[in-house]
């Protein structure tokens, strides 16, 4: 069974730093079942292939497991396809062989580990029971582009017809740890069998490595139904945690996260210049009406609500907890009925399509992008760009350059766990450059914060106006 992973990221044998296996060696690592070997078929600068090479002991399979004469003593139990095939044993090599790789830490290339490059996977041989189809409908929602080898189910008699092997390649500009994620809870998915008991802590770990991705899947029923091998309580119990994730409720972990970021940047007093910043755009651009976007606890609106000069102010989040928050807060305020009626709240995820969300002046987006999934974030320009369409769009995001700066902030973390990416000037300018362009709006960058000659502001902000 072969897994190779190859990035064209110049210098592509950074590959080695992210994987912690230095390119020039061939190292094995024991397993229960076999041995794993991780090796790379190339290293350059320009291409870097790792390969994890799985030696399944069939044999040792066997031996000793309980139950094992009393399976009715078939060769079946020898001679199988487990020690050829991607499986369960891949997912548990993965784990223990790319651990650190896969929790998206990497001490010497933080900043890599956290950014989304040409990655190419392929598994030579991928079981895919459901066929191509269900192979595509896992991956390609995620964002890969997937390419499938059908194999014969014996070559020398091609009327046997197919066999439910394929190789298959995957690729997709992603953080590798991401990748990781994804091809250990997809691959047993495809499979449907599992190699070892499964217990309450399967459950914990496909809720870990599904974090950020398995919530929003189309198939995730599926996913976790065959994750879970069927078993109805483990599914429902997984099912369950998934919908409290969807409405991310008293999440304390989200607010103490996001107290946490505050006291990074609390020094310089950033929330509030930001906040400064956006109410001077909005009135630059006339934006009466105006929607904000991840409102999170209504820090925007409860400025924006107390200015009469705006007319209609509705804030949006995916979390019903900091709705809570936000409308609590904006009770407080004592505000005449006539002035609270401008101000609405709803609840909705910016990776849907949503006709509430046209119709305004200007969106805001402050502090959001960064906590949408990078594979997600195709559909958020779309849903943001394409269906809302709102004349201008103000958008902020950490710059990631200026983290150097705070204090308080250990050396290559980002400012907040939630935190997907952060961006330097340059990765956010791109990106916001080709979605103006696709999109039919026009950019402009600005600073906030004050302002380092050398890393930029910690703050960096993208306002787009609708060309035309
Ligand atoms: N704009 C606010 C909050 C920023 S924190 C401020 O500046 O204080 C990011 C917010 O985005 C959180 O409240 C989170 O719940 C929200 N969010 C994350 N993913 C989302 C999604 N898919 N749809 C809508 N909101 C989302």
């Amino acid at each position: 069974m072969l897994l190779t992973i190859t990035t064209t990221h110049p210098p592509a044998t950074e590959l080695g730093y992210l994987l912690y296996k230095h390119p020039q060696r061939c190292q094995e690592f024991p397993l229960s079942f076999g041995t794993a070997h991780v090796f790379y078929p190339e290293a350059t600068e320009e291409r870097c292939t790792a390969a994890l090479l799985l030696d399944i002991d069939p044999v040792r399979l066997v031996r000793g497991k309980p139950g094992a004469t009393s399976q009715g003593g078939t060769l079946e139990q020898y001679v199988n396809d487990r020690p050829y095939v991607a499986c369960s044993f891949l997912s548990v090599a993965i784990s223990q062989v790319f651990g650190t790789a896969m929790t998206g830490r990497c001490q010497d290339r933080p900043e890599l580990a956290q950014t989304a490059i040409p990655l190419l996977a392929k598994l030579t041989v991928l079981p895919c029971r459901g066929g191509e189809g269900f192979l595509r409908r896992l991956f390609e929602p995620l964002g890969y582009q997937v390419t499938a080898q059908h194999h014969l189910l014996d070559e020398e008699f091609p009327q046997w017809g197919q066999s439910q092997y394929f190789t298959v390649e995957l690729q997709h500009n992603i953080r590798l740890c991401d990748l990781l994620s994804h091809l250990y809870v997809l691959i047993p998915v495809l499979d449907d069998e599992k190699h070892y008991w499964i217990g309450d802590d399967e459950v914990e770990k496909l809720l870990r490595h599904g974090e950020g991705w398995l919530t929003s899947h189309p198939a995730r029923e599926q996913i976790i139904s065959r994750y879970l091998k069927r078993q109805g309580r483990l599914i429902r119990n997984a099912l369950l945690q998934l919908v409290e994730e969807d409405n991310p409720d008293p999440d304390s972990t989200e607010e103490r996260h996001a107290q946490e970021e505050e006291a990074v940047e609390q020094p310089i007093s950033l929330n509030q210049q930001r906040l400064d910043a956006v109410v001077a755009v909005l009135k630059q651009n006339g934006a009466r009406r105006t929607i904000d976007l991840g409102c999170g606890e209504g820090k925007l609106l409860r400025i924006l609500v107390k200015d009469s000069w705006f007319e209609k102010i509705t804030g949006m989040d995916v979390s019903y907890r900091a709705l809570e928050i936000a409308q609590e807060r904006i009770e407080r305020a004592n505000l005449a009925p006539k002035q609270r009626e401008r101000l609405q709240l709803i609840q909705g995820s910016l990776t849907y399509k949503d006709k509430r969300l046209t119709g305004y002046d200007c969106a805001t987006a402050i502090e959001v992008i960064e906590h949408l999934d990078l594979p997600r974030l195709a559909v958020f320009e779309r849903v943001l760009f394409e269906e809302a369409q709102p004349r201008t769009v103000i958008m902020t995001t950490p710059n990631i350059e200026y983290n150097i700066r705070f204090e308080n902030l250990p050396a290559g973390k980002l400012r907040h766990k939630d935190h997907r990416f952060e961006w330097t000037r340059q990765q956010f300018q791109t990106w916001a450059n080709q979605v103006a362009e696709r999109f039919g709006y026009k950019v402009q960058f600005l600073p906030v914060g004050p302002e380092d000659p050398e890393v930029g502001s910690p703050t960096q902000m993208g306002v787009f106006a609708l060309v035309i």
